[in-house]
């Protein structure tokens, strides 16, 4: 088939997997990252997959890196905007450097990269676009209010911009996963963990491979009559 597929943040944790599963479905697959470059070089060597060095966050790094993708790999049907970080502290602690990283590369970057992509895919009638949104975008969490900003703009940029693709074969759809088991949970004081896990219905945390099978289905060639939508990986945690 050879579609090529762009995922941001593809190198670890929920993108490594997303990344590792489109290259099993038969895609080319290019992976971005931030500024790991030793865990981007084990991931390559580890899967074959090129990884490029794109900070998301900034408008001109993306327009530069989808063109070298093009250049190397082919022109993008489908993009994965999965990179995000957290910076968690409460609104009355919160500086406006910790609000600013988290809308700049959570939200921003959503247009950076959608933006440097959009032109070549509606010339092409063509695209499959997913972002990743969280259930915090959804519901909210203590400590995030630019994180749950963040995300929950995510989840309206996508219904959106699947309004001005629809009649030119370009879906738009978001995930929102729960807790997953990566690097980003991890980092959750364990007491903390361990009282988020009691509240997800199915008893423990998801795993990437669980969210990778989402994505498979949204960019699927089939799935252009799937769009505008927000699709849920989260144990149950958010039935309401
Ligand atoms: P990780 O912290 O494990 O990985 C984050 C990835 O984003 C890394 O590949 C990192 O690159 C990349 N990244 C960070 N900043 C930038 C940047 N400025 N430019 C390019 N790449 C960048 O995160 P997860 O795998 O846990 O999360 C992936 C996505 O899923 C995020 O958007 C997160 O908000 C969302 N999510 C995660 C949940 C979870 O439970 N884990 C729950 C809900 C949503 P590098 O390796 O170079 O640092």
């Amino acid at each position: 088939m050879g579609r090529v597929a762009v995922v941001t943040g593809g190198t670890r944790g929920i993108g490594e997997a997303i990344s590792v599963a489109l290259k099993n479905a038969g895609y080319k697959v290019a992976a971005v990252y931030g500024g790991d470059a030793a865990k981007a070089k084990a991931f390559t060597e580890k899967t074959g997959i090129p990884a490029y060095q794109i900070d998301v966050s900034n408008f001109k790094q993306c327009q530069d890196g989808v063109a070298k993708i093009t250049a190397d790999l082919g022109p993008v049907d489908v993009l994965v905007n999965n990179a995000g970080i957290t910076r968690d502290g409460t609104l009355h602690k919160m500086t406006p450097e910790q609000w600013q990283a988290v809308i700049d590369t959570n939200l921003s970057s959503c247009f950076n990269m959608c933006r440097s992509v959009i032109d070549s895919m509606r010339a092409r009638d063509f695209g499959r676009i997913v972002n990743i949104g969280s259930i915090n975008g959804q519901a909210g969490q203590y400590g995030q209010v630019n994180y749950a900003a963040a995300k929950s703009g995510i989840h309206g940029f996508t219904k959106a911009l699947a309004q001005e693709g629809a009649a030119k074969g370009i879906t738009v759809n978001a995930i929102a996963p729960g807790y997953i088991d990566t690097d980003m949970v991890r980092a959750v004081p364990p007491q903390v963990l361990e009282k988020i896990v009691a509240k997800i219905p199915v008893g423990r945390l998801g795993q990437a491979s669980e969210i990778a099978r989402g994505v498979l289905f949204l960019v699927a060639d089939e799935g252009g009559f799937v769009t505008g939508s927000t699709l849920s990986i989260n144990g149950g945690q958010h039935m309401y």
